[in-house]
């Protein structure tokens, strides 16, 4: 017998392929399921068009058996078969794939249905076995050839016998090594969990013998172990059902299960596109975030299948950043499936998927505001930091397509509102929008600043989440108004008299409010008194980018770069503290000095600032109690 080459470098491919292209080694059986459900396809197709052929259709079928013992995975089928000059084409050849010449030669025939497109999948095989047997019979024809190989050195092709028509392929798994425990693959469990994952929807029954114990007949405690053929794919994906004729429940129990919730999802969104690109999709958005949504291990993505057949467990480029939450599958006949990510990538109905998907899973959203409000403060309350990280990241990109989905606590209705609700009720005359930072609501409604703002009638929007005034920077505006931090010196309240008033007051009193700078040296800016404070006497405010917030934040986070907020100590001119200053200024300079320190450290607190030195004021305290 001759020992053949592999054709066409062959060699080297096959090289490359099995130790790179294909990272995760479960899909060989995958690849070769999917070659056994397209060889059955073939046989059946050819059953209908011609009449010497006659198969019936509920024996059509996949094996797999497991011989642990010598080391052997057997899968084999009763489809078309192949010929000798088949076998020599089709698997000496890698990369030349039959499925596609077939696919070709019957383009007009709306029946044929073949999955394997993807030219170098029976090699993946080799993965995972020393040398592999393919043992085929061509239907209709009486010689059967067993075709031999262990990768490198090529094949033997031998006239062998065999009774039915179809193929058996034995695998020999490799002995295990350090970094692969390869005896995995022959334990029943692995086997029966890479079909469910991956081959689920063939739509022929793949048979695994099993061993179950059970009750000896007759008995009520002896057991006894029977070996029973056991189907393991469940082989209709419901996403081949018609959309009203699944239940709310079957669709919770597909995701449940497929996705590993033990809650029902929020929301289900099922959408079937024919045409240019044709697709079916069926997306999750569920009740609850995962545990590690905000960590790095997070993967988004949906898994893609064509044919009904898994390529890929968590298709990324299904799924926005600010979607990622967002679970489910994609099918599509249409994608031209290849290996590997980076071509998936470029794939240009890919594309066209993912950006229906996009718009879809937004409208979704805008939708379930319009229509449950309840249910869309819980999805936003879940998932809303998502949505604002969407908004911030990429130098804004998305903002305008992400804005109308956020929602801030409102002081007037105290519940949350979106963007748009706010400018509806907003002032005759009301040019910006306030807003307002903060821990948490009740902190923002007690800082001094709210006061007057809120009595003027405006709307404040409370910011609770640290990202909320990142997100606000990089909106800029909405509608055309521009965001105003109430803390921060652009608020411009009060009519003209008052303003100028207090101007008249700020003169006058100059030299002793930068006398009170002076202490305070490089802490703050200045110092000042103001108007707006109602019956608070002090706040600090913030003049330029960087608000008080968003210091804590950053300099919270584990980097060297520390920032300052360039802050003014504001005092209410209104209060008897202010007198109380003037007064001392002129006859008690040292106490003035201690004062003001006091006064800064309590605009600190104030803000949920910690006091630089307390100590010191401590002391201050106790030596101004004592005296
Ligand atoms: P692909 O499936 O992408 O075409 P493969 O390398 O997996 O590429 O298989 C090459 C060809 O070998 C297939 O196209 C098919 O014609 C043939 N083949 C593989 N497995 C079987 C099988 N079980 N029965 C019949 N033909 C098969």
């Amino acid at each position: 017998m001759k020992k053949r080459e592999f054709k066409a470098e062959s060699k080297r491919l096959l090289d490359l392929m099995i130790n790179s292209i294909y990272t995760n080694k479960d899909i060989f059986l995958r690849e070769l399921i999917s070659n056994a459900s397209d060889a059955i396809d073939k046989l059946y197709y050819k059953s209908l068009t011609e009449k010497n052929i006659s198969i019936s259709k509920d024996e059509l079928n996949i094996r797999i058996d497991i011989d642990k013992e010598n080391r052997k995975i057997v899968i084999s089928d009763n489809g078309c078969g192949m010929t000798d000059s088949e076998l020599e084409n089709n698997l000496g050849t890698i990369a030349k794939s039959g499925s596609l010449a077939f696919k070709q030669e019957n383009e007009e025939q709306e029946d044929v249905n073949i999955i394997g497109q993807f030219g170098v999948g029976f090699y993946s095989a080799f993965m995972v076995s020393k040398s592999i047997e393919v043992l085929s019979k061509s239907y209709g024809s009486d010689k059967a050839y067993l075709w031999k190989s262990s990768g490198e050195d090529g094949y033997t092709i031998e006239e062998a016998t065999k009774d039915t028509n179809g193929t058996t392929i034995t695998l020999n798994i490799k002995d295990d090594t350090e970094d692969v425990k390869y005896s995995d693959y022959l334990e029943e469990y692995k086997i029966r969990s890479i079909v469910k994952k991956y081959s689920d929807y063939i739509r022929y029954p793949i048979i695994m013998k099993v061993e179950n114990r059970v009750l000896k007949e007759g008995s009520k405690d002896e057991y006894e172990t029977v070996i029973e053929d056991n189907t393991l794919n469940s082989m209709t994906p419901i996403w081949k059902k018609n959309k009203n004729e699944i239940t709310e429940e079957e669709y919770s129990n597909f995701y449940t299960d497929k996705f590993y919730d033990y809650e029902k999802p929020m929301k289900v969104m099922h959408t079937s596109v024919e045409g240019n690109c044709t697709y079916t999709s069926i997306l999750f958005i569920p009740n609850h975030a995962p545990y590690d949504l905000y960590s790095k291990e997070y993967e988004k993505g949906l898994q893609l299948y064509s044919n009904d057949i898994l390529i890929m467990d968590k298709c990324s480029e299904l799924l926005p950043d600010y979607f990622n939450f967002v679970k489910g599958i994609v099918e599509s006949p249409d994608l031209s499936l290849n290996i590997s990510r980076e071509m998936l990538q470029q794939d240009r109905k890919l594309q066209i998927i993912a950006k229906n998907i996009e718009t879809k899973i937004k409208k979704e959203l805008l939708d379930m505001l319009n229509d449950n409000r309840e249910e869309y403060q819980k999805f936003f309350k879940t998932f809303g930091t998502q949505i604002k990280y969407g908004i911030y990241n990429d130098y804004g990109m998305n903002k305008e397509k992400l804005q109308d989905l956020l929602m801030f606590y409102s002081s007037n209705k105290k519940d949350y509102i979106t963007l748009k609700e706010y400018i509806e009720q907003i002032n005759e005359g009301q040019e910006v929008i306030y807003y307002a930072c903060g821990e948490t609501v009740d902190k923002i409604d007690m800082l001094p600043q709210v006061e007057q703002v809120k009595d003027e009638g405006y709307d404040i929007l409370y910011l609770t989440e640290y990202v909320d005034e990142f997100v606000i920077k990089t909106l800029m505006n909405y509608e055309n108004k521009n965001f105003v931090n109430i803390c921060s010196k652009d608020v411009n309240l009060g009519d003209a008299k008052e303003k100028e008033k207090l101007e008249k007051i700020n003169n006058k009193n100059k030299d002793m409010l930068s006398s009170m700078k002076e202490v305070l040296k490089d802490k703050i800016e200045s110092v000042r008194f103001t108007n707006r404070l109602k019956n608070h006497p002090l706040c600090l405010t913030t003049e330029g980018d960087i608000s008080i917030e968003m210091e804590k934040v950053i300099n919270a986070m584990p980097t060297d770069e520390k920032i300052h907020a360039k802050t003014i100590l504001e005092i209410n001119e209104n209060h008897p503290i202010a007198e109380k200053l003037i007064k001392l200024y002129k006859e008690d300079k040292d106490t003035f000095d201690k004062y003001t320190k006091i006064l800064y450290s309590q605009a600190r607190l104030i803000e949920g600032l910690t006091i630089e030195n307390p100590t010191e004021i401590s002391n201050i305290i106790c030596e101004l109690i004592s005296k």
